[in-house]
């Protein structure tokens, strides 16, 4: 018998999380494919490794960026023109926007998805958006379209929710208690602007409160309620209603017309955000874009600024001498870098996220949802996204989601040891929500651990300017102050790059 079949969903979480030996694992069918797993874990060996090493070769440019998630790369995409060089510790660019290859096909390891913009989104982001050939406006609608339209999901295949054995459209049921909910946003329409750093000072005493207490002072909730609310705010924001401010969470829910006649467009290629990525990189000139290229060190010159680079693969260290520097990595490796920066950001908790890529052969699924959301015991798994609803292409992938609580960062770093578990735990979830065993399917499994990989918005964190400007050097990235989304990103690189 499959072992599967009697393991008990809500303990699985313990049994990773306590770190229980993953090397040796003897349940289920796991030896019958295999499974990659990729992490950051070795950057703190490559710095202490650089230490050993002097400066190989000086170069001499006008701006230094480091980082080329989203904001580091809209940075680069404004300062066209200016003597500039990106790097970023990884191979692969994109940073919680990446994506991995799969059979000549890219999929998604981090975000997987943006929204039509309403017209009162910034004009910034839209006007880097529109001139990299993403956006149109659409005067009817007064929003932002997406131009390549076979990468907007339909909306009969948007989401379906697994919760106690039954499937729902949505995380959050019609009741009269989502009604009275969604009147009490109703006021907040129009003002939850992104990027959010244009939202109205008048509103910001929203973020001195949490989500959980604003929600408990106004409405009847309940426990099953605040689940489904939970659930959401994980998923996007990485902590619980009682974690995050009301105004996060006020703006999930009102800083796009949901629940109206415009709603807006779901677009998500296989590629996810990666597809946001790889735009911008067609804007930039190859040479200036430097990947295995960790920043090591940071020195504040009488004019401008040294910046040590570790070569990952030529195993040197390079010196750039600049008069700037857009700070776009995540910051709590500032700590070693410049801690003087540090103590701006020492305040900013990150929730570590895991993102799994199931390669899937043959005719394994009959449905074809995009978003399978999953609510059980285990709070950590959110669900999965099914390649199917976005491409009929290549093999299908089903890409898992977990999301742990920020004290968790080395569990999910240690599972560079041995994945085999979470795996199984999460085909173990997957064949619940199915009804059915997929282990004959499984072709390959990629496991991506993301240790610092989202800020989350707890009270004060909005409200708190972490983006200043000091003798050339300035910050950029959603851990800035912003929320983890992909305008606010593109946002804050554009803001850099003004700013210098
Ligand atoms: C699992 C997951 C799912 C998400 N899903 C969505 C979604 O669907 N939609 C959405 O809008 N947002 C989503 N987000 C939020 C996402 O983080 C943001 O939208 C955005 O991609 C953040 O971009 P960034 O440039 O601020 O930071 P990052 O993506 O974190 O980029 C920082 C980059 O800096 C590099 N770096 C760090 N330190 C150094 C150093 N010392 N030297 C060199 N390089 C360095 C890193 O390698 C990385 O590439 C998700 C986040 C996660 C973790």
């Amino acid at each position: 018998m499959n072992r599967r079949a009697f393991i008990k969903i809500g303990t699985l979480f313990f049994a990773v999380g306590m770190g229980c030996n993953t090397k040796k694992y003897e349940g289920g069918k796991l030896t019958n494919y295999p499974i990659t797993i990729d992490s950051n874990r070795s950057i703190g060996h490559l710095a202490r490794k650089s230490l050993l090493h002097g400066i190989s070769q000086e170069i001499k440019t006008d701006v230094l960026i480091v980082g080329a998630g989203i904001a580091g790369m809209a940075a680069a995409c404004s300062l066209k023109g200016r003597d500039n060089i990106l790097c970023d510790l990884n191979p692969h660019l994109g940073g919680t926007s990446g994506a991995i290859t799969i059979d000549n096909q890219q999929f998604s390891q981090g975000a997987h998805y943006d929204m039509s913009y309403p017209g009162y989104y910034g004009e910034d982001g839209l006007e880097l958006l529109e001139s990299l050939n993403i956006i149109v406006y659409n005067n009817t609608l007064d929003r932002w379209d997406f131009k390549d339209k076979q990468h907007v999901i339909k909306t009969e295949l948007e989401e379906r929710c697994y919760r106690n054995g039954q499937l729902y459209p949505s995380v959050l049921v019609d009741s009269e208690l989502k009604q009275n909910f969604l009147d009490l946003m109703h006021p907040y329409n129009g003002k939850m602007v992104l990027p959010t750093t244009q939202i109205n000072a008048n509103i910001k005493n929203l973020d001195h409160l949490t989500f959980s207490v604003y929600l408990n002072k106004y409405l009847p909730v309940t426990s099953d309620f605040m689940e489904a609310i939970d659930y959401q705010m994980m998923d996007d924001y990485g902590g619980k209603s009682d974690q995050v401010s009301a105004l996060a969470g006020i703006h999930y829910y009102r800083c796009r017309p949901y629940y109206s006649k415009l709603e807006p467009e779901i677009f998500s290629p296989t590629e996810g955000n990666y597809y946001f990525i790889q735009k911008m990189m067609n804007h930039l000139n190859s040479e200036q874009v430097k990947p295995n290229s960790l920043v090591v060190g940071l020195e504040k010159l009488q004019k401008g600024w040294d910046v040590d680079i570790w070569e990952v693969t030529n195993e040197r260290k390079v010196r750039y001498t600049c008069k700037n520097v857009i700070y776009a990595g995540q910051k709590h490796l500032l700590k070693y870098i410049h801690p003087e920066s540090y103590k701006i950001f020492n305040d900013v908790k990150y929730a570590p996220w895991i993102v799994i890529n199931i390669e899937l052969q043959g005719e394994s699924i009959d449905e074809d949802f995009w978003q399978n959301d999953f609510l059980s015991t285990n709070g950590q798994f959110l669900g999965f996204i099914n390649s199917r609803a976005q491409t009929k292409k290549g093999n299908r992938v089903l890409t898992a989601y977990y999301c742990y609580p920020d004290i968790y960062h080395h569990m999910v770093q240690d599972l560079e040891n041995g994945a085999n578990e979470i795996v199984d735990q999460t085909i173990t979830f997957i064949n619940t929500y199915f009804k059915k065993d997929l282990d004959p399917f499984i072709k390959h499994v990629y496991v991506k651990l993301l240790g610092h990989a989202m800020p989350i918005p707890v009270p004060g964190y909005l409200s708190k300017n972490r983006e200043v400007e000091k003798d050339g050097l300035s910050f950029a990235g959603v851990d800035t102050g912003r929320l983890p989304l992909m305008f606010d990103a593109l946002d804050s690189g554009i803001q850099a790059a003004k700013r210098i």
